[in-house]
């Protein structure tokens, strides 16, 4: 009897969506480092490059381990269809390529991952596919830059670092009106807090580098959505433009993907506690977290998502120099920029991750010097406020 697994919980499909026992009977996931698989006889052969027959080929595009994975992200996010990717980096590359052409224009939130304004800007553009970015939370900016060639909206919610809250519902109904489609980098909720297909986009993109894997160990990425659309022109870049996720990444995504709603509540549990404790120091200005009631989306948040997130930025008070102290003092922490890691991570935006652009743009982006970034980790959250309290009170 075959299982309808959209009849079951999100941990039974992060458990069990996506394997195939084979003759050994393993338990575990198998993995399958293989670049090419063998055929019956000549005939077989040809139906499965002509694709009259299903099966694999050639692990660029197709792959057992790499499959696991992509059926049980699926399962996850509600999408039809699931392509994983060699990076997130790659997942939005594969998406922009598959969907526009030249002459087409998109419409990208302003507070996006700095190497996606790079790939819009400096390697899009030199294909004819132009770029207006807009204000996340502000509708009438996307709607006032919307042309008639615009194909694509593409927006990150929460925003990195200052967590604010798009309206996926409100924006996917305007790029419906206007014939175009709305993609969602949902990296930061990933589908145990967040569910943008529901909600009423498109596509949704994910760097698995972050929650999905969860312990800092590969580089990879997906993309979900429609049959038609994912396993149609975007798929189409994958076989013939090879950015492919390898079998073992894949083997660890899908283990980490086991474990997403136990160690997502964790993350959501000790950024909570961090957020309002820090609202009792005396050096905090300022705290951007959506489950504070005084964030701007507090509700929108409350709404659209089953919970707050990890990610947690506050301003001090002293500028770089108290910013840099506060990070200097840690001795739990990691001083680096990735996130979605068991491990805290602690980052001074304004120095690193938008370092490149000028004082006057991180002004207008809300990068003050003042601001520092955690991704709130599993360790005990005690020694987390120790750790901060060094800094923040010498
Ligand atoms: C890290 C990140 C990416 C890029 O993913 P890679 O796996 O590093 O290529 C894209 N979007 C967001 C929101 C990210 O945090």
């Amino acid at each position: 009897m075959t299982i309808n697994w959209n009849e079951l919980g999100f941990n039974t499909r992060a458990v069990r969506v996506g394997q195939v026992r084979s003759q050994e009977g393993e338990h575990s996931e198998a993995l399958f480092p293989t670049s090419s698989f063998v055929f019956d006889n000549a005939a077989q052969a040809a139906a499965r490059f002509a694709q009259t027959e299903p099966g694999n080929i050639y692990s660029r595009f197709t792959n057992p381990t790499v499959r696991n994975f992509e059926e049980r992200l699926a399962a996850l996010e509600g999408g039809e269809r699931c392509m994983a990717t060699s990076s997130g980096m790659a997942a939005i590359f594969s998406t922009c390529l598959g969907l526009l052409k030249a002459g087409d224009h998109l419409i990208a939130s302003q507070s996006i991952f700095g190497a996606t304004v790079t790939l819009l800007n400096n390697i899009l553009s030199k294909f004819a596919i132009q770029t207006t970015f807009v204000n996340l939370t502000d509708l009438d900016s996307w709607r006032a830059a919307i042309q008639p060639n615009t194909k694509l909206f593409f927006l990150e919610t929460p925003s990195n670092p200052l967590t604010e809250i798009a309206d996926i519902r409100a924006l996917a109904e305007l790029a419906h009106a206007h014939h175009c489609l709305l993609v969602v980098d949902n990296c930061f909720c990933t589908p145990a807090l967040q569910r943008p297909l529901s909600l009423g986009a498109d596509i949704v993109i994910h760097s698995a580098t972050k929650y999905l894997d969860g312990q800092g160990r590969c580089i990879g990425g997906a993309i979900v959505g429609s049959e038609r659309l994912v396993g149609g022109d975007i798929f189409a870049i994958l076989r013939s433009g090879g950015p492919t996720m390898s079998p073992f990444n894949a083997w660890i995504f899908l283990k980490g993907l086991e474990t997403l709603q136990l160690r997502m509540q964790k993350h959501c549990d000790n950024a909570e506690i961090l957020a309002r404790w820090l609202a009792t120091q005396a050096a905090v200005e300022r705290i951007y977290y959506p489950g504070l009631p005084s964030h701007p989306q507090h509700n929108l948040a409350k709404t659209q998502q089953n919970r707050f997130g990890g990610l947690v930025s506050f301003e001090v008070k002293g500028g770089q120099e108290l910013a840099w102290r506060v990070i200097d003092s840690t001795r739990i922490m990691s001083i680096t920029a990735n996130l979605g890691d068991v491990k805290t991570t602690i980052t001074h935006p304004a120095s690193t991750t938008h370092g490149r652009i000028t004082p006057e743009q991180r002004r207008a982006a809300g990068i003050s010097d003042g601001l520092i970034r955690i991704s709130v980790g599993l360790e005990d959250i005690e020694d987390l406020q120790a750790d901060l309290s060094r800094g923040l009170n010498p």
